[in-house]
């Protein structure tokens, strides 16, 4: 009885570090996709922010698709970017979804 009940809980555990990467990939996940093609197909534009002076700017996914390749991630557009303000390369950029808004993500600049 004493050996069934401790194969139970490691049962439990290791489920939970299941759940756990599953979530973490999921997040990774979000964190390189979509891709311009599929933003361009939603009509979403891409946000992007410097985060040396904070300038933020809503670019057309038809812009950057003249400039980039269709299967470039959205957070990858901000490597190919640079502020038009301070010049600055430090650049993030996201899907911009409406009504998404302050929620999905603009907490990094809360300094
Ligand atoms: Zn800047």
């Amino acid at each position: 009885m004493q050996a069934m009940s401790s194969w139970h809980g490691q049962m439990f555990v290791i489920n939970s570090f299941f759940v756990l990467f599953c979530v973490i990939y999921a997040l990774m996940l979000n964190e390189t996709s979509p891709r311009l093609s599929e933003l361009a197909g939603q009509d979403v534009p891409v946000a992007a922010w410097c985060l040396d002076c904070g300038h933020h700017r809503v670019l057309a996914v038809g812009d950057l698709l003249r400039r980039m390749d269709s299967c470039t991630a959205a957070a990858a557009v901000a490597r190919r970017l640079s502020c038009d303000r301070c010049g600055s390369r430090a650049i993030e950029t996201r899907p911009h979804y409406a009504g998404l808004g302050v929620v999905a993500g603009h907490r990094w600049h809360e300094d």
